[in-house]
């Protein structure tokens, strides 16, 4: 029996680590540290943040009612997730998405149609081939290491960018390819390498299901919002006896006699393993005693940029206009908008996605220009829009501890680089995190599958 099949509360096997650091409270620290010490192994947590749930965080939009500022959609493969939810009793509610969607393809944010359903009103069979050669692409990717896959090395020296202007003749597959790239994957094609767009699509299920509300990976939300798993897993840890200590930055890991030694600016923590549960460029701004081979300390990643703006009404006003709240828009700030309204119905709530290069022009606006662009045009979506209530943004772009949101990017080379160094064991240190995840990589679902491995490599060590 496998130690990660061991039921919850079983003793740490022998030779398992009777003591752990885990760095970062996000969900995949929190999945490691919980099954850690739920098997009796001392835990301490050291989180940067003054929270829990790096990339799950939850904004209140009214007394009890919250949306998510961060991640927020699963689905029913996400099956991990789904397990960690009921074992800490949290339920999902579907996620709203009935009704015509608005567009604006013209570069000016013009002109506007409405559509029912969420295809874009552009060239049909040219939408078609674009995404028959995306899913080609992903379907001939090595999904469990990417840097093998046949014609990797060229694949890896050509960003997406490059493929489109070389692969896409009609006009309207060259006007949403980047359009549909922000909103995966948060990323410019032009910082992200065609093996990276490929993995990202093959590992988080094929293209139709990553970009499906109903039957895929947007179908559900996590009542309350997904932070509060983080909370829960929290609650769990204190309760089999583990630390967590937020707002504790990890400088170094250093490890020497048989154990490790875990460094903060506010004093050392000494333990028989670590696990670095935080994205690949912070992994790599620890300092680490001996050094990180040379193939990982080398490599450096992009950063995907997001900026989630939401737009709080009294109601959802646009459903009683038969309209989803989806919308797709060539001209931003906000490329597209959804319906974030919380599962009780009220208050409305617009979510819009500043993501790619326009997510660092609008981060850089002052916050009074950036709630003014943001809802100008969401009203030109919407024209029966009152004045919002309630405004909020987070801007992923500048979050000190993410540098990179939805996830990191991987640009020319970075797989060819990285990849193989990036789940191997260095010394007693192991790395989680959804960018370790071959499976579902960037998702909530890959952070999960990597703090259970992470965690399983140390009970079976
Ligand atoms: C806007 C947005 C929308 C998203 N939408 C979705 C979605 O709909 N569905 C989905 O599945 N996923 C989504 N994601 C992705 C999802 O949030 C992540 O995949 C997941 O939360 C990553 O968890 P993690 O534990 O691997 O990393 P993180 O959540 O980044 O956790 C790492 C933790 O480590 C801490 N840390 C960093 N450096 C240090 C250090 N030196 N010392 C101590 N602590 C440190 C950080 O503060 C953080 O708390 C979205 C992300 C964003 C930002």
């Amino acid at each position: 029996m496998s130690a990660a099949a061991l039921p919850a509360g079983s003793p740490s096997p022998a030779g398992a680590p009777r003591s752990v650091v885990v760095v970062g409270a996000g969900l995949a620290g929190l999945t490691a540290a919980v099954e850690l010490a739920e098997r009796g192994v001392r835990v301490t947590v050291l989180e940067a943040r003054e929270r829990v749930g790096g990339r799950a965080r939850g904004v209140e939009v009214a007394p009890g009612r919250w949306i998510d500022a961060g991640a927020a959609y699963l689905g029913d493969r996400h099956t991990a997730l789904h397990a960690l939810l009921a074992t800490c009793d949290l339920k999902t509610a579907p996620t709203e998405m009935a009704g015509a969607s608005r567009f604006a393809l013209g570069a000016d944010g013009a002109p506007e149609a409405t559509v029912e359903g969420r295809f874009p009103p552009l060239n049909a069979v040219a939408l078609g081939d674009l995404f028959e050669r995306l899913e080609e692409l992903a379907a001939a990717v090595r999904p469990d290491a990417p840097w093998l896959t046949p014609d990797a090395e060229r694949l890896d020296a050509l960003t997406a960018a490059d493929w489109a202007e070389r692969e896409l003749s009609h006009p309207d597959a060259r006007l949403f390819f980047p359009l549909f790239l922000g909103e995966m994957m948060a990323a410019d094609p032009a910082k992200v390498s065609v093996l990276h767009m490929a993995f990202y699509l093959r590992s988080g299920g094929g293209l139709r299901y990553l970009n499906a509300f109903a039957g895929g990976a947007q179908q559900d939300r996590v009542a309350g919002g997904a932070h509060r798993l983080c909370e829960r897993l929290a609650r769990r840890l204190l309760a089999a006896d583990g630390v967590l200590r937020t707002a504790e930055p990890v400088l170094s890991v250093e490890e020497s006699g048989g154990a490790v030694t875990v460094r903060t600016p506010d004093g050392s923590y000494r333990a028989e393993a670590a696990v670095v549960a935080v994205p690949p460029l912070l992994a790599d701004a620890i300092g680490y005693r001996p050094e990180l081979p040379a193939r990982r300390a080398g490599a450096r990643t992009g950063r995907g940029c997001a900026v989630k703006v939401s737009l709080v009404f009294p109601e959802p006003v646009w459903r009683a206009y038969g309209l989803s709240g989806w919308s797709v828009n060539a001209a931003g700030p906000l490329l597209s908008t959804v319906d974030d309204t919380p599962p009780e119905g009220s208050p409305g709530v617009l979510t819009g996605f500043v993501t790619g290069a326009e997510a660092h022009r609008y981060a850089a606006l002052p916050a009074a220009e950036q709630r003014e662009a943001a809802f100008a045009q969401a009203r030109r979506l919407f024209p029966m829009l009152p004045e919002p209530v309630g405004f909020h943004l987070t801007d992923w772009v500048n979050e000190p501890w993410s540098r990179g949101c939805y996830a990191a990017l991987f640009g020319p080379g970075d797989w060819s680089a990285l990849g193989p160094a990036l789940t191997a064991p260095h010394g007693r240190v192991r790395f989680a995190g959804t960018e370790t995840s071959t499976e579902f990589f960037g998702l909530l679902e890959g952070a999960v599958r990597s703090g259970h491995r992470a965690a399983a490599e140390l009970l079976n060590s």
